[in-house]
């Protein structure tokens, strides 16, 4: 699947806010927003009036991003979104937030989602003890993401394992620490989708 290869901070230039797409580093003063937190480009630092356009294109790029899809990808996630019963921005973030890359990264088993993602690509994750090694892969209540046990012995995934004491896991998810066991115990509601956009932009983004 296609992805973005360009620079990652300035993605969280360009929408003027930390989208932490680099993991640790993020948490750091390398951070390339406290560094210069200024739009990207020749015309970076100019003011501009922002249209009512302007702010809804900008809130879908900024959740584009978070989740790294591209166009495309992003475009069909919402058409099944509005297909879905209930409020279409709300179910778009489920979606997303369903995504197997985006719940390795909540269990704390990648840095970011680009690591995760990487680490799923590699082929390191089972789901209901079958090998899944595709990061788009949506996951239902009552699915279980485990580590392969061949895995757990790479440095990497050793590091990440250590720093996994020292974070929490979201609400909607379990982690078993003894056998590196995640559950999904039910999809997340929006208010456990910790997540700052403006959904409502985006749906009447695509509603015009
Ligand atoms: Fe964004 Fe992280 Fe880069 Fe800072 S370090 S600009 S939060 S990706």
């Amino acid at each position: 699947m296609a992805r973005y290869v360009g620079p990652v901070c300035r993605q969280c230039r360009r929408e003027g806010e930390k989208l932490f797409l680099k993991g640790n580093r993020c948490m750091t003063d390398k951070c390339s927003i406290v560094r210069r937190s200024y739009a990207p480009g020749l015309h970076g630092q100019n003011r501009k009036k922002v249209s009512e356009y302007g702010l809804q294109l900008r809130e879908k790029q900024k959740l584009r991003r978070i989740y790294g899809l591209l166009e495309a990808q992003f475009e069909n996630y919402f058409a099944l979104a509005d297909r879905k019963k209930g409020i279409t921005g709300e179910n778009l973030l489920q979606i997303l937030e369903s995504r197997l890359d985006n719940v390795v990264y909540r269990l704390g088993f990648g840095s970011s989602r680009r690591e995760a993602r990487q680490l799923v690509r590699h082929g390191h994750f089972l789901v209901n003890g079958r090998k899944v090694n595709i990061p788009s892969y949506l996951l239902k209540a009552g699915d279980t993401i485990s580590l392969k046990e061949n895995s757990l012995g790479l440095p990497r995934i050793k590091m990440l394992l250590e720093e996994i004491a020292d974070k929490s896991v979201p609400e909607w998810l379990e982690l078993d620490t003894n056998s590196w066991t995640g559950r999904v115990k039910a999809l997340p509601l929006r208010e456990q989708i910790d997540i700052p956009v403006q959904e409502h932009l985006i749906v009447e983004l695509y509603s015009r």
